[in-house]
């Protein structure tokens, strides 16, 4: 007998666990699940817990619930984030040994006086696809010597990425494979449009970007089923990919559910949120669908 040589494709759901899970969360969890299903793939749960300031057991034992009332299974054990910070920091200690991450030392305060003294000034200062300012270049300029010191003085710092080196390191144009609701086929990234983002911060010793590149690689995740939020993120997770060796999956961004007023949900809401709508007598098919499902 010989072994099937097709590879199982690997679908995964990651929620934070910051906040209670809500429709547009479902979505995304019943996608990834009938995705799975129909590619006779693996499904899987992580847990992206992080921001240990933000994330509590409480609302990760919700995650549990909520699958587990819309009759998703996941295989166990699930994978924690919190439980993987070297992993990342081994990650950023080969980009810092590249010479492609500085330490950042500007508090958010600092960076709010700055720009807004810029734009007082009517000068326009770069800003995101989320609408984040850029990180200004100070940082990024200062000698060896000068980072040295203020790294022994025990100032708390970030670690950025420094988006020119890390693109020039590639020296290529990347793109992804992308199959969801909105463009599709191979999309060009821009990486360049986030500047420096964040690698780990002072309080959590890794960043989403970091951290959602390396899990989906360790975990072999072959498709990457979220929402269309994180369609911009994506060039930054290619670029990292290639900065680190790193398979890419296959992309598919899923339509939102809004409010009322078209906004993405916010996991404030409680109308929309899932345990509040089981509490309210509604039913898993229900929940299909007012999702569009
Ligand atoms: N943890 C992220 C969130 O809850 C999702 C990460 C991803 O799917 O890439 O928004």
């Amino acid at each position: 007998m010989t072994a099937n040589p097709r590879q199982k494709p690997v679908f995964r759901f990651a929620p934070s666990p910051n906040g209670p899970l809500h429709l547009g969360h479902a979505l995304s969890a019943l996608l990834n699940r009938d995705m799975a299903i129909s590619e006779e793939g693996r499904f899987l749960l992580r847990i992206e817990d992080i921001d240990l300031t933000r994330c509590t057991p409480e609302f990760e034992a919700g995650i549990y619930a909520d699958l587990e009332w819309l009759a998703i299974d996941w295989e166990r054990p699930v994978r924690r984030q919190s439980e993987h910070f070297e992993e990342y920091q081994a990650a950023l200690d080969s980009l810092i040994a590249e010479g492609l991450a500085y330490p950042s030392f500007m508090t958010r305060g600092e960076i709010k006086t700055r720009v807004g003294s810029v734009e007082a000034d009517g000068g326009p200062w770069p800003r995101d696809p989320d609408g984040s300012p850029l990180y200004p270049p100070d940082d990024r300029k200062r000698s060896d010597f000068d980072r040295q010191q203020l790294l022994t003085s025990g100032l708390k710092h970030a670690w950025r990425l420094d988006m020119t080196k890390a693109m020039q390191a590639v020296g290529e144009h990347l793109s992804w494979e992308e199959t969801g609701d909105g463009n599709r086929g191979r999309i060009p990234t821009d990486p360049g449009a986030w500047g420096d983002v964040v690698l780990s911060r002072s309080d959590a010793p890794s960043s989403y970007h970091l951290s959602v590149v390396l899990d989906d690689a360790l975990q072999g995740v072959t498709h990457v089923v979220r929402g269309l939020d994180l369609f911009p993120s994506t060039s930054v997770h290619r670029l990292l990919q290639a900065l680190l060796g790193l398979p890419a999956p296959v992309y598919h961004h899923h339509r939102l559910i809004t409010d009322e007023d078209g906004r993405k949900l916010s996991k404030s809401r409680s109308d929309t949120g899932l345990a509040e709508l089981r509490e309210r007598g509604l039913s898993p098919a229900e929940i299909r669908r007012l999702v569009g499902l």
